[in-house]
């Protein structure tokens, strides 16, 4: 099985999945951002569509 793709270490039926990556994560190794677990390559990502959905929701800008 593989390791947890932030610490390396190997993990147990309590892990997470990166929603960007799906590398395996410790629950308390992965970053999570609105409500998705994110591993440390895919966090800039995650913020990224984090900010553009909140934008979504705020609509349009120049209206
Ligand atoms: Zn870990
Ligand atoms: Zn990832």
């Amino acid at each position: 099985m593989a390791g947890c793709a932030v610490c390396g270490k190997p993990i147990d039926e309590r892990g997470e999945k990166c929603s960007g990556c799906g590398a395996p994560l410790h629950r308390e190794c992965a970053k999570k951002i609105l409500g998705k677990f994110y591993c440390k390559g895919c966090l800039k990502e995650g913020k990224r569509q984090a900010r553009y959905e909140r934008m979504r929701q705020w609509g349009p800008p120049g209206r």
